[in-house]
Formats: structure tokens, C-alpha cells, sequence
């Protein structure tokens, strides 16, 4: 087993470990391996290519499971914290009125485009998602959504990909940011900040993450790929309260199961605005205890000049 970005040996680590225990079924018994010499961890096997479509589009967003708070996607919540924060960070770094094309690769509802468009209207932005829900909501938004990434035939200013890498089955997709980018066009990365000290191994779950990135990843990612690193940060809430939040949600979700839809109909308007105000109550929770700078924050954020 080699390293999937600087080709090196790796060790056996540990188990992979399932929040919803039936998505054994898409991504299969899986061990995790990391590579001795960037640290970098990832899964093997991967799942078969077939087997994570379909989960991608039919179980992921399922109704009843994790990410079920992703389709709350109330009208102004583009707006919440998160977001704001993405964009002032970007500003620190990048001349927004020089940016004319937006893509984000992995854009859920696109709420991070959608409120950079807000805020300078003449940007056009463009995602790649295959799930339905998040295609209306798109469409709304006035995206120009790509089914296929090999189908676009523009360039783009900014790239961005939040939380999306970690799902996929290697790197090669960072070729295909470099082919749609300008020359001097950006690159932003966020994804889960998994340094496996004895700290991160408390986590309770890595489904449905298939790679695992560490801020010298990033830097082997930079050198193979010729990218140059404007800036790497850790970011957002302290691991153990994240790691808080995932018990919770390994409690409610780990028995889900496919077609298992309880009372949906019967209660339907009263469960949703319970899930609301549990999302509200996490955002709240993650805005209180949001910091940066610290090696163990959940995230990590790194933008790329290309
Ligand atoms: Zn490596």
C-alpha cells in the first residue's frame, strides 16, 4: 500500500470506524492506512466506484440521517456565521472585484456563492452536485450546475471545495481544479483536520470521509501538484467539542436504515421545526466556541494560488 499523494510506504493504523453502521454496505469494511513519511491517512480498500454513487445519490441526504440538517437551508441562513466567515477570510486574501467566475466543486445548496454573488453582484457561480434537492435550490440561486465535471468548458477565477475532498477515493480532482483554472486563480480548500495523535483517535466515527488530511498534507499537495500555498490555518471549534457533537449524532443515526421512515407524514411540520431549532442550537454552539490559530480545531483551511 503506497501513499496516495507522495507514493511512500504505509502502516496499517486502525479499523475504520461507521456512524450509520448499514453504510458498511456502500463503503465497506475498510481498515486505514498512514503513510510514514507525510502522515497523510486514508482508507483501504476504497469502496467500488459504483457503490459510492449510489450512495451519493440515494443515501447520503436520505431523509431521517446525518445531513438531514443540510437540506434545512432556510432562506437567509447563507448568512450564518460559517459563511460570513468563509468570505472574510477570502477577503484577506483575494481582490473579490478582480474575481469573475466562481466554481464550487461539492456546493450542497451553495450557500457560500450565493452570498459572495450578494455581495458582488457581477461574479457568475458555478457548482458541480448531482443530488436533486440541492439542484432546485441551485437553480434558485442562479448557479450554472455542471452534472459532470469533465463537461465544463469554462475557466474560472476561484475555485472553491468545502468538506467535499475528504469523500473522495483519491486525489486526482486537484488536476482537474488546475485544468479549470486561470493562471493566478485561487484555490480554497476546507476539510476535516485529522492529525492522528492520541487526541484524534477519541474520534467517534470517520464514515463517510475516505481521506484524511493533515497540515503536511497539504504541503506534499502543494509540492506534487505545483501549487503555491497562500496560507494554511486550523480553524473552528475545539476537537472534543466536536467530538461532542459527533456522540450525539452516532446516538441518533447509527441504526438508520434504508426505507425505515418513522411517522414521517404523521408529524412531518412539527419535526421539521424541531430540526430547526436543533440546527440553530448547534450553529449557536459552534459560533460560542469558534476559534483559530490552535492544532486541535476541527478544521483546516488552505488557499491556493494556481
Ligand atoms: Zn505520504
Amino acid at each position: 500500500m503506497r501513499c496516495l499523494i507522495c507514493n511512500n510506504k504505509t502502516i496499517f493504523l486502525e479499523k475504520y470506524k461507521f456512524n450509520v453502521k448499514s453504510d458498511v454496505e456502500y463503503l465497506g469494511d475498510n481498515d486505514i492506512y498512514q503513510c510514514r513519511d507525510c502522515n497523510f491517512c486514508f482508507c483501504h480498500p476504497m469502496p467500488k466506484k459504483i457503490k459510492l454513487d449510489e450512495f451519493y445519490q440515494k443515501i447520503y441526504r436520505a431523509y431521517g440521517r446525518p445531513h438531514e440538517y443540510d437540506s434545512i437551508d432556510l432562506k437567509n441562513n447563507y448568512k450564518s456565521f460559517k459563511n460570513l466567515d468563509y468570505l472574510n477570510y477570502l477577503e484577506k486574501f483575494l481582490d473579490f472585484n478582480k474575481i469573475n467566475q466562481l466554481f464550487d466543486f461539492g456546493s450542497g445548496t451553495g450557500c457560500l456563492g450565493y452570498l459572495i454573488k450578494k455581495n458582488y453582484e457581477k461574479i457568475k457561480i458555478s457548482s458541480a452536485e448531482s443530488d436533486d434537492n440541492c439542484k432546485k435550490i441551485l437553480k434558485e440561486r442562479e448557479y450554472k450546475n455542471y452534472e459532470n465535471i469533465n463537461e465544463i468548458n469554462e475557466k474560472f477565477d476561484l475555485i472553491t471545495c468545502l468538506h467535499s475532498l475528504e469523500h473522495l477515493t483519491d486525489l486526482s480532482i486537484i488536476q482537474n481544479f488546475k485544468s479549470l483554472a486561470k493562471k493566478g486563480s485561487y484555490l480554497f480548500l476546507e476539510v476535516p483536520n485529522c492529525e492522528f495523535n492520541s487526541k484524534f483517535k477519541l474520534r467517534p466515527y470517520d464514515s463517510p470521509h475516505l481521506m484524511f488530511f493533515t497540515k503536511e498534507s497539504f504541503q506534499k499537495i502543494a509540492k506534487k501538484y505545483s501549487l503555491e500555498i497562500l496560507d494554511i490555518s486550523y480553524c473552528s471549534i475545539p476537537l472534543e467539542e466536536n467530538f461532542k457533537n459527533m456522540n450525539y449524532a452516532k446516538k441518533k443515526y447509527e441504526n438508520w436504515q434504508k426505507g425505515k421512515i418513522k411517522n414521517f407524514l404523521k408529524s412531518s411540520l412539527r419535526k421539521f421545526l424541531k430540526r430547526v431549532k436543533i440546527f440553530k442550537t448547534f450553529e449557536n454552539k459552534e459560533k460560542k466556541n469558534y476559534q483559530e490559530n490552535d492544532k486541535n480545531l476541527s478544521n483546516l483551511r488552505v488557499l491556493f494560488k494556481i
